[in-house]
């Protein structure tokens, strides 16, 4: 495992590849650890050995709590945004798009095929933290900074004493950034970007695959990560003046690769995040018949 001083990073599988994710153990007195979407076994013998006090959920993606069950004995925080929203699964369901796109019948079906272990880490959030608040673990300094644009309430874990911060799902993998739910938000994704290149840090941990970062590595990363979001709006604006419907819109694969979209969850993420680049050109979906009007 991974050590910056008091850090030790957990891998989780395929290098923390989505549905797994990075978490970190803070090892000191205070045995906390940020988010539980790594390994877990390796989350198990850390809980064996030490006794994990605390969980601190960066944001109430199942990729990155999905294994707070480990932890029955353990607090478990979330960002005061989306405490209510990790709740339930109806929350979560709003939150993910699936009740914008399907409605009630969609979120039912969504709901028959949840995993057990899933549904029960939902009441398990017992708590929150604030945001841009010191706290102190037994010595290490930690702040939430509130970084939304992934989701509204998303943190990014940051230890100022040790000039590194855990951006989680700022991920800097080649998808690009994902803002796909219906509490994610592009222009809050590139503020938070831009606030995360000018933070006083030198190490940059990441939720997936490439896992650190320097200072510099991270800014040149950034720049060509925030990109992708205007290769998505020429390329959506080219579709939309061939003449596509929303529907066909749909079809191409502009977020996931096409022969992926029969999976449901990746096409209503396809469709919400279309939605979005739309409302950036002026334009929405009429309720009514589909077409693509102006949000004016
Ligand atoms: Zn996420």
């Amino acid at each position: 495992m991974n050590r910056i001083g008091p850090l030790v990073i957990v891998e989780g599988p395929s290098m923390s590849k989505v549905p797994f994710s990075r978490s970190i153990f803070i090892d000191t007195e205070s045995r906390v650890l940020i988010d539980s979407g790594a390994d877990p076994e390796a989350l198990k013998e850390i809980n064996q050995q030490f006794g994990i006090d605390l969980i601190i959920n960066t944001h109430y993606h199942p990729d990155h709590t999905q294994h707070n069950y480990l932890f029955p004995k353990a607090e478990k925080w979330i960002n005061p945004i989306e405490y209510e929203t990790s709740r339930t699964i109806e929350g979560i369901a709003k939150a993910n798009g699936i009740h914008q796109e399907w409605g009630d019948a969609g979120v039912e079906m969504w709901r028959k095929n949840l995993p057990v272990e899933w549904v029960e880490n939902l009441d398990q959030i017992s708590g929150t933290y604030d945001y841009e608040t010191e706290y102190n673990f037994s010595g290490v300094k930690a702040i939430f900074l509130h970084t939304p644009g992934h989701t509204s309430g998303l943190v990014s874990p940051y230890f100022p004493e040790l000039g590194t911060v855990y951006v989680s799902d700022y991920d800097m993998t080649s998808f690009g950034p994902w803002y796909n739910g219906t509490d994610g938000d592009i222009e809050d994704f590139i503020k938070s970007g831009n606030r995360l290149m000018e933070l006083d840090a030198n190490t940059f941990i990441t939720g997936h695959q490439k896992g650190i970062f320097t200072k510099e590595e991270f800014k040149q990363e950034m720049v060509k990560f925030l990109e992708v979001i205007n290769k998505r709006d020429e390329l959506v604006n080219q579709y939309v003046r061939q003449g596509l419907t929303f529907e066909e819109l749909t079809e191409i694969g502009i977020f996931y690769p096409k022969n992926t979209l029969t999976v449901p969850i990746f096409k209503t993420w396809e469709r919400s995040g279309i939605r979005k680049h739309l409302a950036r050109l002026g334009l929405t979906v009429s309720k009514t018949d589909g077409a693509l009007i102006s949000a004016k």
